[in-house]
């Protein structure tokens, strides 16, 4: 049984993890793994790249945003509604930090007056499987994280806003469910990895056939017992922009790594690629892991603090946390 400060302490965690992980990994989008560990090697060289190196106070970009509207609707919902989700998306998201043009579309289209369950097709006839609606999902694995079939059905409703193909929706079951199995570790142990794989394995299974392909290789890959190069990481997972090619691959990071945050985030960004978007989910899970006294304070001071900076995300953290005990406490 979790304590309630732990658990308080694990929601700051998540939060702030993912808000360290887009920040930190935002300078290294689109690199190579081999350009991505230089830059991460080489931080404090003035020969690196100024994006990376002179980015102070390091800003989040569009999973940051989006994330932080979606605690914004729980708190208000007291649970998932689309509905609430899209008309947060429509009247806080800061389409300047970094947006994809798909996520662009849709929330213009929302702006413009479009119901929330038209958007998703406007842009992508099939739906989009990018990995737009997991990058976000975080504050839905820690909601639902007593009950795993909500959070199945929860993290879909999120997705539905912009991502209705199997494979977006689902990529944001599978780092919804991570972020819980994470919230139920004790933060002072390794990640307790063959238990998470069975327990993603059963929410997945119902899922596109992609993830549980990707999980069996998660689990051949831990069972190695080491930390394989960044290369044969992307090889088996990848580390693109598609959900199916970058969730299994900040699951596996995260177990991998967790509870050495610092350790995680390198190792997400040595990848290259979609550094952001992984660096976050692998945020999110560790964060939920280890909370925020997990957390290196010395990254925590570079992160910006404007309007919708870190102390309103811990703010509104407490207040996600503040929601779901209420709810909890009583029944
Ligand atoms: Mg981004």
């Amino acid at each position: 049984m979790i304590s309630k400060e732990l658990l308080h302490d694990k929601f700051r965690g998540a939060i702030l993890g993912c808000f360290l992980g887009d920040a930190f990994g935002s300078g290294f989008e689109g690199m190579n793994p081999e350009k991505a560990r230089f830059h991460m090697d080489n931080l404090d060289s003035p020969s690196v790249h100024h994006f990376v190196s002179k980015k102070f106070p390091r800003s989040y970009t569009d999973d940051t945003d989006m994330t932080l509207a979606v605690v914004e609707s729980i708190i208000q919902s007291s649970g998932v509604s689309p509905e609430n989700i899209a008309k947060q998306f429509s009247l806080y998201c800061d389409l300047t930090r970094g947006y994809a043009i798909g996520a662009i579309k849709s929330v213009l289209a929302l702006r413009a007056g479009m119901k929330w369950y038209e958007v998703a097709r406007i842009v992508f006839e099939n739906g989009s499987f990018g990995n737009g609606a997991a990058m976000r999902v975080s504050p839905v694995g820690l909601f639902y994280h007593h009950d795993l079939d909500s959070l199945q059905e929860a993290a879909i409703q999120q997705a539905n806003i912009t991502h209705v193909h199997p494979l977006g929706q689902w990529g944001a079951v599978m780092q919804a469910c991570s972020v819980a199995l994470a919230v139920n570790q004790n933060p002072k142990e390794s990640f307790k990895k063959e238990e998470a794989i069975i327990h993603l394995r059963e929410v997945l299974w119902c899922g596109p056939i992609e993830y549980i392909k990707a999980l069996n290789k998660i689990e051949e890959m831990l069972a190695q017992g080491k930390k394989l190069q960044a290369r044969e990481v992307v090889q088996s997972l990848g580390n693109g922009v598609e959900a199916h090619f970058s969730v299994p691959t900040a699951c596996y990071i995260a177990m991998n790594y967790s509870p050495d945050f610092c350790d995680a985030i390198r190792a997400a960004i040595s990848l290259g690629g979609d550094t952001d978007t992984i660096a976050g989910m692998v945020g999110a899970i560790v964060g939920a892991h280890v909370g925020e006294k997990g957390l290196p304070v010395e990254w925590i001071e570079q992160l910006e603090d404007g309007p919708r900076g870190l102390s309103f995300a811990r703010d509104l953290a407490d207040r996600l946390f503040e929601t779901w005990w209420k709810i909890h406490q009583t029944s």
